[in-house]
Order: structure tokens, then sequence, then C-alpha cells
């Protein structure tokens, strides 16, 4: 088993480094079978006919954002939603505010992948959608075992992996940013799982990760990005404009930072999307890096079945869309209605909530203490004729334990 081994080290990491990117990236070798599924598999596309990208045209990806709640907090806005979008497009698109920072060293490398993203407008079945599902889980948190993605672990189920862009929005256990599949996986858990708190560019977001820059790094991974120390010492990211480096750089190192295997003066590319910099710190990808993410466009190339999706286009979608989720009513006895009091006579007992009354007791208290009635209810709806009781001050109780409702009760 893998995922718990991966799960393990992310641990590790949460212990150790406190302040920075801690994402964990799954490399999956390829496998065969799963490549031949990707490039046979067109039955559910409108053409089964393949076409290339023309050499430098905009890509856009639908996307849709499976965003799962367990409370009110983290059922992020349509707004914060849209601003991560913006971020993703600013950044494929080099439109970002703070492009200008990237050092001179580097900046004829940056580069204008012309991919962009779209909120799908079409669901699966054809239908109207905002590309955002909003759905309450009883989860207070999920684990690096991708139960997000699916619906029976309390998560949501992919969309189809060839037409749609999958981002997973929860609460994720510890301090995890988010984690990507690479281009090749499993076809049910593709795409990009993000932590609540660090979604977005506005909202109530984490210091160091506010300006949606984890879901530009895990969307890189997503398109075939590696890191750019290729996660071992000296490693390579396969890309040859990103300058060899020792390892992640974390916060926002000064440039020029040098380390023991930079090839120049100029040092670590640590403004790249693809190191574990702070969101303020991190403004490109390069001219090779594009290529590399492209390159999936490609006839053949694992995410081509991209070009054929419409789903960016609501004109294209008929009938009425699903409805959202909403946080369910708490169904206490704090929704019982007590009426008329003052009473003379019937007093009654409703609820008001759904809150299941039948089997509940209902009992009477004088002010001393002492139990002068009780009945077991039948219904939702009960009727206690008082007329018998003596005028004075009672208190009506509804149900047991702590989920009870203490009323003061005045007979006249
Ligand atoms: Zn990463």
């Amino acid at each position: 088993m893998k995922v718990p081994v991966v799960f393990l080290i992310s641990l590790l990491w949460i212990g150790t480094l406190q302040a920075q990117r801690d994402c964990s990236f799954k490399m999956i070798p390829a496998d065969q079978g799963t490549l031949q599924q990707f490039r046979t598999d067109n039955s559910s596309l409108q053409s089964a006919v393949s076409r290339d990208t023309a050499a430098n045209e905009i890509i856009t990806i639908p996307v849709v954002i499976h965003l799962l709640f367990n409370n009110a907090a983290q059922n992020l806005s349509d707004a914060q939603v849209l601003s991560q979008l913006k971020v993703l497009n600013d950044d494929f698109r080099r439109l970002n505010a703070d492009a200008a920072n990237t050092p001179d060293a580097f900046r004829s490398v940056a580069a204008d992948t012309r991919i962009m993203f779209c909120l799908a407008q079409v669901d699966p079945q054809g239908r109207p959608s905002k590309g955002i599902i909003r759905k309450y889980t009883t989860k207070e948190y999920f684990l690096g075992d991708d139960g997000m993605k699916f619906s029976a672990a309390g998560g949501d189920d992919a969309w189809d992996c060839k037409k749609y862009l999958n981002i997973w929005v929860c609460s994720m256990f510890g301090r995890n940013l988010g984690y990507a599949t690479p281009p090749g996986g499993q076809a049910d858990k593709d795409g990009v799982v993000i932590n609540y708190d660090v979604f977005g560019s506005i909202g109530n977001l984490r210091t160091n990760f506010d300006k949606g820059r984890t879901a530009t790094h895990e969307v890189g991974h997503w398109l075939g990005l590696q890191h750019l120390w290729g996660d071992q010492n000296c490693g390579s990211d396969g890309i040859m404009d990103t300058p060899q480096q020792a390892s992640y750089n974390y916060n926002c190192p000064s440039f020029p930072h040098v380390s023991s295997c930079s090839p120049n003066a100029n040092g670590d590319m640590f403004m790249n999307y693809m190191d574990f910099t702070s969101d303020v710190c991190m403004n490109m990808f390069t001219l090779g890096q594009k290529e590399k993410m492209r390159s999936l466009f490609a006839l053949n190339g694992i995410r081509n079945s991209f070009l054929l999706s419409y789903a960016c286009d609501s004109s294209l979608a008929t009938g009425a869309p699903v409805p959202d989720d909403t946080i369910p009513v708490a169904r206490t006895a704090a929704g019982i209605n007590i009426f008329p009091n003052p009473v003379q006579q019937m007093v009654n007992i409703e609820t008001t909530n759904g809150y299941e009354l039948k089997g509940k007791t209902i009992s009477i208290f004088t002010v001393s203490g002492n139990r002068i009635f009780q009945q077991m209810c039948n219904s939702n709806t009960e009727k206690i004729n008082l007329g018998q009781l003596a005028a004075g001050i009672y208190i009506l109780t509804v149900g047991e334990g702590n989920d009870r409702k203490i009323t003061k009760l005045i007979k006249l």
C-alpha cells in the first residue's frame, strides 16, 4: 500500500517544517493500461476524432470545484471561488500583477503558458452548472487517503477527468495545503485537492498562503510539472530552463539565493510556482515548463481530450441545474414551541424544525422540584389539559438529558 506511506511522510513533514508548502505530490509510474484507456475511451465525447493543438492556441480547461463543507466557514463564497479562478488565469497567462518581481536574470524565460481555466457551465449529464458543487459532509476533516473524491466516503465523486479538471476543496488533516495527481493516474482520483483555508485570494486565509498560489502549484503538478529540485538533493525536474537547485526554498529568500549546485551566480529560481516559497514570493512559470504542460494536449497526449471538451459553453446546457446542499438544520429540542403561556386550560406542545416529539417525555414540576405530571408524547403535536392545576408558576420540560426544552409555565 502506497498511500499510508505517503501520508506518513507528509505527517513527518508537518512535524518538522512548520510554515512551508507541505505539498505531497505523488509520483505515479506510467501505467500503460490506464494510458490506453485514456486514449481510446472517447465514447462520451461528442466527436470520436481527436484533434491536435495548434502550436500556440489558447487551451481552456473546464474546472469543477467540489466544495465539501462541514460548517459555514468551510462553505466558501462564490466570490472566493472566483478569486481562485482569476489567480489561476493570471498566473498561467503571466498576467499576475507581481510578474514585475521576477528578477531580470530570469525574465527572459518567464512564460505565458496560454492555458486558461473556466468554471464548467455544463455538467456531465448536460445540465447547466456553475462549476461549483456545494456539498455538506459529516466529515470534520479528510485524511490523505482520497476520501474527499468519493461520495461513499463523505466526499464527492469526480466528474469525467477527460473533460474536467476536478478540484476538491475541503478541510484536510493537519497543515497540509494540497496535493495533486500527475497525468496518467487513476481516473476517479484524477485532479487536485486544496485545503479550504488556502483557496482563493480573498476570505479568511492562512498567513503566507493567501494569494491562491497553492492551486497554481498543484495544477502545475496536474499538468506534469515536478518540483524544481526533482525531490532529491540537487535533482532535476527535467526542464531545461529551470536552474538546478539543491532543495526547496520556503518563506521569501532574497535574490540571488545560491545553493551548492547552482550553475551560476543567479542561484535558485525560488520565485517559480513549483518551489515551496510563500505565495507572495512566487510569480513565474518558465518557457520549458510551458512546453512540458502543453505537450499533454498534443495528439496522443494524456490530456488531449480536453481540446474537445465543450463544458465552458453555457449555451450547450439543457434542463434544470442540480440544487446546492445547505448545512442541515439542527433538530434539537430548542425547536419546540409551547403555547399559550400563560395558560388557562389547554397548553400546546409542537415542534417547528422537524424534531421528533413522539416518544419524548413531558414533565411538569413545581418550583420546589416535585414532579406533578408526566406523559409520553404519542405524536408531534401534543395538547395537555391543565384545567385542574392550581394557579401559579411551574416548570415544564420536554425530552431527556442535555437535549431538553425547559420552560417556565404560568398557570392562570
Ligand atoms: Zn508540490
